[in-house]
C-alpha cells in the first residue's frame, strides 16, 4: 500500500520504518527540514535500539523515502498515520496544535480518497474533531475515513513492539475502513480489537494511567516498607506471584517519567474534569510521582544536613533505560534541587548527555565514565538502572568517591552483595546498609 506517516518522532518513525520493512511504500513527512535531511542520510535523530540498521535497509531498497513536502506526503497516499505530538499546555490538557495543523495540512494536499489513522496519543472526542475539519476541509468528491489507532510501543524497545505488540486497538465508525486496517495489520499476528473511536481513544489513557497506578502503588508500600521494617522486594515478589496482580510494573523506585505517563495521566485528569468527574485517585497517582522524583535529594539532605559545596555524582540522565529521551526523567527534578542546595552535579550517561545538555548547559559537568563521574564525590544517586550501572563493581564506589555515600533510585544492586563493601547504601522501600 502506499502509506504515508506525518511525524517523524519516536512513534512515527519507527511505524514508517518498519510498514516499509514490511514491503508498503512508505513517505514519513516532518516538518522539520533538519530532521528530515538528516534521515535522508540514514541517521536517526534519536537513539532507537535496531532503528538505523532498518532505516538504512528501507532507504537504500527505495520502499522509505523522507519529505518536508506536504504535498508530496499526501497527494495519493491510500493511508495517512498521523504521528504528530501531543504535548501537555501548563494545566496539564493536552495541546492538540500539531493535530490540527496536520489535519488541515492533509485536507489541502489529498487528492484520493485515503484513510487517516491516528496513532498519536489525543483525549476522547478528538478524531471527531479531526473528522470535522475533513468534512469542510477536503475537495468535497474525496472521501475521508477517520481511524483511531492509538499505539503501544515502548522506546528502547519500539521495533520489537512493533512487531510484538499484545494488541492493536482500531477504533472505526466504517466497517470497511476498519476492515483495510486490519488487512494492513493481519502478518503482525498481533491480536486486533476493533472499537468505536472514542473506546479506543480511552483504552490508550486508561492502560497508561492503570500502569502509571501500580508504578505509584508500588511505591507508596515500598515507602511503607523502609517505615515498618518489611523489605520491597520480598513484598513486590509475593504480591507479583498473585496471577490476578502480575509481576510487571512492580519495581519501586523513584518514580516514571518519560514522555508518556506524565502527560497522559495529566490529560486524563483534565479530561475528566471537564466532564465534572473529578479522578482523585489518578490525582493521588501524579502527586506521589512527584514526591518520588524528590525523595533521595530529601534523604541526601537528611544524611548530610546541607549539601552545600557538596559534589554529587548522578548516574544516569535518561528517563530510562536503552534510550536517550530525558523528558519528564526524574534525573531532571534531582539535578535542579541539588543545583537550588548548592551542590554541584556531575552526570554519568552513555547516551543522554547531548539532550541533558539543551537543558543544563554549563551548569553541570557530564561525562561517560562512571569512575569519572564518581571521583571525588561526597555522594552518589541512582537515576537511571543502566546495565553498565547494574554492572559496576561495587568496590568501585569505595574505590573512587570521596564518601562512598549511594543513593540508589532504582534498586540495582541486591542488598546482599552491598553489604560486602564499605558503603553506605540507601535505596527504595529497602534496609539502610551502613
Ligand atoms: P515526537 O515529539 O518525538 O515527534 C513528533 C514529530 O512530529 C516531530 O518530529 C515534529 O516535528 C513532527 N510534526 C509536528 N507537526 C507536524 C506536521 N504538521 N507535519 C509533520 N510532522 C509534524 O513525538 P512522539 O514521541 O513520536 O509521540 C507522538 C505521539 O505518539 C504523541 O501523541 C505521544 O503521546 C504518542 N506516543 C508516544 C510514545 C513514545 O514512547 N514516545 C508511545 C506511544 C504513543
Amino acid at each position: 500500500m502506499r502509506i504515508t506517516v506525518a511525524g517523524a518522532g519516536n512513534v512515527g518513525l519507527v511505524t514508517a520504518v518498519c510498514l516499509a520493512d514490511a514491503g508498503h511504500q512508505v513517505t514519513c513527512v516532518d516538518t522539520q527540514k533538519e530532521k528530515i535531511e538528516m534521515l535522508e542520510k540514514g541517521h536517526s535523530p534519536f537513539f532507537e535500539p535496531g532503528l538505523e540498521p532498518l532505516l538504512e535497509k528501507t532507504l537504500s531498497n527505495g520502499k522509505l523515502r523522507f519529505t518536508t513536502n506536504p504535498k508530496l506526503a499526501y497527494s495519493d497516499a491510500e493511508i495517512i498515520f498521523i504521528a504528530v505530538g501531543t504535548p501537555a499546555k501548563k494545566d496539564g490538557s493536552a495541546d492538540l496544535s500539531y493535530i490540527y495543523a496536520v489535519s488541515y495540512s492533509i485536507a489541502n494536499n489529498i487528492e484520493n480518497n485515503v484513510i487517516v489513522c491516528t496513532k498519536s496519543t489525543v483525549p476522547v472526542g478528538t478524531n471527531d474533531e479531526i473528522k470535522q475539519i475533513f468534512q469542510y476541509g477536503k475537495p468535497r468528491h474525496l472521501k475521508v475515513d477517520v481511524v483511531a489507532n492509538p499505539e503501544f510501543l515502548r522506546e528502547g524497545s519500539a521495533i520489537m513492539d512493533f512487531y510484538l505488540g499484545d494488541r492493536i486497538i482500531v477504533g472505526a465508525d466504517n466497517p470497511e475502513a476498519a476492515a483495510i486496517m486490519e488487512q494492513l495489520y493481519l502478518p503482525l499476528k498481533i491480536p486486533i480489537i476493533v472499537t468505536d473511536i472514542r473506546s479506543a481513544e480511552m483504552i490508550k489513557y486508561a492502560s497508561n494511567a492503570f500502569l502509571a497506578t501500580k508504578i505509584s502503588f508500588i511505591n507508596e508500600i515500598a515507602n511503607l516498607c523502609e517505615k515498618v521494617g518489611a523489605n520491597i522486594d520480598e513484598v513486590a515478589y509475593g504480591v507479583g506471584k498473585d496471577k490476578r496482580i502480575g509481576e510487571s510494573f512492580l519495581q519501586a523506585g523513584i518514580g516514571y517519567g518519560g514522555s508518556c505517563f506524565p502527560k497522559d495521566t495529566k490529560a486524563l485528569v483534565q479530561l475528566a474534569g471537564n466532564v465534572k468527574h473529578p479522578f482523585e485517585l489518578l490525582e493521588s497517582v501524579i502527586k506521589v510521582n512527584q514526591h518520588q522524583h524528590s525523595l533521595l535529594v530529601v534523604k541526601a539532605k537528611e544524611m548530610m544536613d546541607s549539601l552545600k559545596g557538596k559534589k554529587a555524582a548522578i548516574l544516569g540522565l535518561a528517563f530510562k533505560p536503552e534510550t536517550d529521551d530525558i523528558r519528564e526523567a526524574a534525573s531532571i527534578t534531582i539535578i535542579r534541587e541539588l543545583l537550588e542546595e548548592g551542590a554541584t552535579v556531575t552526570a554519568y550517561d552513555p547516551i543522554a548527555i547531548p539532550n541533558a545538555h539543551k537543558l543544563f548547559g554549563n551548569s553541570i559537568e557530564y561525562t561517560t565514565n562512571i569512575r569519572q563521574a564518581l571521583k571525588d564525590a561526597d555522594f552518589a544517586i541512582i537515576a537511571t538502572e543502566w546495565e553498565q550501572i547494574k554492572h559496576l563493581p561495587l568496590d568501585t564506589f569505595a574505590v573512587c568517591m570521596k564518601e562512598p555515600i549511594v543513593l540508589d533510585g532504582r534498586n540495582c544492586y541486591c542488598i546482599k552483595d552491598i553489604q560486602r563493601y564499605p558503603i553506605t547504601y540507601v535505596s527504595i522501600g529497602r534496609p539502610v546498609i551502613s
